[in-house]
């Protein structure tokens, strides 16, 4: 571990700190709230998550190609991608499976009269008033993103990409990974005549990662302002006020996949200590934490887990940009709360099969939404129109999709703590799948 990733680390810690004293303490002012355009998140936008936004088509590009051409043979290429689906569906299904069963017996939406009408009024008004998600949710909805259907419409059309270079401008990584794999498992079997190509690949992945280590000093004055905006926004009392009940489900929820089952699965199949790779893996996380995006977060996370944290290449760089884009299993548990605290919130008591569709869905609204802050609060519509679905084939009132606004009010900060909870299970993922595709130089110490 170098001297200079730990000064890192104290850096961004002063710097998530630093954010939110000053968000506190200097921009919150309920009375006049700061807004969306602030310079804070203008400025935290500009200097670390558009740097690391640029690199990520390239890099999901050029670490899939390497990863595969390096993994080689296609029958070892499909034990190492069943295992890391299997892995990601786990894991999901698990992490929503708390979340279902924590705001069951927890039930933060039982509230008293007056909190939950303050709660419901809250939630008319951010709706008329707009904002950015609300601009979002209504994009979705134009794209018909908002239903089970349409949403996985949307990642099938993603898999069989029509027009490569549209889809690396729009940011489409699961387009830009279908490709990666397919180019790289065709050098792999190239043989002599595509092992230049091989080479090439390798060395632009190397130049890509410079400058990754170069934007990685951005990171302590990015998350210093984007935490600061988030806290300056909402402030840290009102996760004491109403929606305390609410934020603590998700945030026990998160603590037990992120600290127990998480660890639990790592220490079984890969026989490493899980916390001394979680401090291996402390940039990755504290900058997850404070972008609020696993994709920006990628680069980091790639470097941290194969420059300390031991993972292969082989593995690393195929597993952590596919977990990045799908593998959500804050996003999941934070969907099974979300919804069924609104449910109770709304006077709505699900049955045992309501609950098994909230889990059902919210698993898959958490791999429809896209590594970016806020994502997860769009593709929740989809499990509220599961749900609204199966509520009219009994006759009960449905949930009105204005409620969401009641969750957006502390969205960020609950974010900040689900995609932390994200690449963790993602670089949970990659020290795993290690284990059966080590790199030949990782051999003796994954043994
Ligand atoms: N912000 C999350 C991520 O980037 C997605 C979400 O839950 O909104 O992983």
């Amino acid at each position: 571990m170098s001297k200079g990733n730990n000064w890192l680390t104290v850096l961004i810690v002063i710097g998530l700190i630093g954010g939110c004293l000053f968000g506190q303490f200097v921009l919150h002012n309920p009375s006049q709230p700061i807004t969306d355009k602030h310079w804070t998140k203008e400025v935290g936008y500009l200097i670390l998550i558009r740097p690391l936004m640029m690199l990520i088509i390239p890099l999901v590009f050029v670490s899939v190609i390497c990863g595969v051409t390096s993994i080689g043979d296609p029958s070892k290429l499909g034990v190492v991608g069943g295992s890391t689906l299997f892995y990601y569906a786990a894991t999901m299904f698990i992490a929503v499976g708390i979340g279902a069963a924590l705001v069951t017996t927890i039930r933060p939406g039982d509230l008293d009269e007056e909190s939950r009408d303050a709660l419901i009024d809250q939630a008319r008004s951010a709706e008329v008033e707009g904002g950015s998600i609300a601009r979002n949710i209504a994009q979705a909805k134009e794209a018909k993103r908002d239903t089970l259907g349409g949403a996985w419409m949307n990642l099938v059309q993603q898999m069989i990409p029509s027009n490569i270079i549209r889809n690396m401008s729009e940011n489409n990584t699961l387009a830009v990974i279908v490709v990666g794999l397919l180019f790289g498992l065709a050098l792999a079997l190239g043989g002599e005549k595509t092992q230049p190509a091989v080479y090439f690949f390798n060395a632009i992945f190397d130049a890509l990662m410079r400058i990754v280590k170069w934007i990685i000093w951005l990171t302590p004055i990015g998350v210093f302002l984007l935490v600061a905006w988030t806290v300056g926004k909402i402030g840290l009392g009102d996760l004491a006020g109403k929606w305390l009940k609410y934020v603590a489900t998700v945030l026990i929820g998160l603590f037990i996949h992120g600290f127990i089952v998480l660890p639990l699965i790592l220490t079984i199949f890969s026989r490493k200590n899980p916390f001394r790779f979680m401090w291996q893996m402390r940039r990755a996380l504290l900058t997850a934490f404070g972008t609020d995006s696993s994709t920006a977060t990628l680069p980091v996370t790639i470097d941290c887990a194969e420059n300390e944290g031991g993972c292969s290449k082989r593995a690393a760089n195929f597993v952590l940009p596919l977990g990045a884009t799908i593998n959500m299993d804050g996003t999941a548990i934070y969907e099974a709360v979300a919804v069924i605290f609104l449910c109770q919130l709304w006077g709505i008591d699900l049955s045992f099969t309501e609950v098994l569709i909230v889990m059902v869905t919210a698993s898959m609204a958490a791999i429809g939404a896209a590594g970016i802050p806020s994502a997860g609060v769009i593709t929740m519509l989809i499990v509220i129109g599961a749900v609204n679905q199966s509520l009219l084939g009994r006759g009960v009132e449905q949930l009105p999709e204005f409620l969401i606004f009641v969750i957006i009010a502390v969205d960020r900060i609950v974010d900040m703590c689900r995609t932390t909870v994200n690449v963790w299970g993602d670089a949970v993922g990659a020290k795993i799948i290690t284990k059966l595709a080590p790199d030949p130089e990782t051999e003796l110490d994954s043994a």
